[in-house]
């Protein structure tokens, strides 16, 4: 299966997950929410060749950590997967929406000026400023941004699908109605499944990448399709993605 948003990394024992994930063959994109956690990362994960791990800067942490955003920028030579990055609107964060915008546009400039870049982008209580950020960047022009556990209005959906945003879905999202019903709206061919573990949970335990897979039957569910097509749509929607 494929989990297109994981932090392996900060799992108690990111070892024994990585090991499991090599067994079980899962596909991952191991998002970092520190730049200097990439190289960490890396070592971690070895040869396991089915784990791909993307340069970020969470928006929760940009107040106290902005000036590595060069760092960040610099290390976009090295992969073309990047993420956790973002805007987060929600009451502990909003006062540094400013300078976390700064960030964002900083690092999505990068993103234009090597191209093909793959930007898993958290949007929680900030999508239109998310959006408005991918559109003065041009989603073409930085490849290709993906929006991971989206939770904003329909109506700002309906734009990110025009912007060219693919979504990225877990279980944890699937489990409430409103993500549900805009799961829905998302067009199939633009879906990858995700954990966001370990901070993505189900019943209260942590998501593991294998658990991804268990957006499957939801989705051939809320779409109308058997789970078998939806299960072979993931696996060209990851194909189209990644190299
Ligand atoms: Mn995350």
């Amino acid at each position: 299966m494929i989990d297109f948003h994981c932090h392996l990394d900060l799992y108690p024992k990111p070892a024994v997950v990585i090991s499991e994930v090599a067994k079980r063959g899962t596909y991952v994109l191991a998002v970092t929410t520190t730049p200097k956690a990439f190289e960490g990362n890396l070592r971690y994960v070895g040869d396991v060749s089915r784990i791909r791990v993307a340069v970020g800067l969470h928006p929760e942490l940009v107040k106290d950590r902005h000036h590595e955003v060069g760092l960040l920028c610099a290390t976009l030579a090295k992969t073309r997967y990047v993420g956790e990055v973002g805007l987060d609107g929600s009451p502990d964060h909003r006062p540094s929406m400013d300078i976390q915008r700064e960030v964002l546009r900083k690092i999505l400039g990068a993103c234009v000026s090597q191209g093909g870049r793959i930007v898993s982008l958290h949007s929680r209580m900030a999508a239109p400023q998310v959006l408005d950020e991918i559109e003065i960047a041009g989603a073409s022009a930085l490849g290709t941004p993906i929006l991971h556990w989206y939770s904003g209005s329909a109506t700002d959906l309906v734009r990110a699908i025009d912007l060219g945003c693919w979504f990225s879905v877990g279980p944890a999202m699937l489990a409430s109605r409103n993500g549900r019903k805009l799961a829905t709206l998302m067009p199939k061919e633009r879906v990858l499944p995700e954990t966001d573990g370990p901070f993505g949970q189900s019943e209260g335990r942590s998501l593991c990448p294998w658990d991804a897979e268990r957006v499957l039957p939801v989705l051939a569910e809320l779409w109308g399709e058997p789970e078998q097509v939806i299960t072979r749509t993931m696996k060209s929607n990851l194909r189209q993605r990644v190299s």
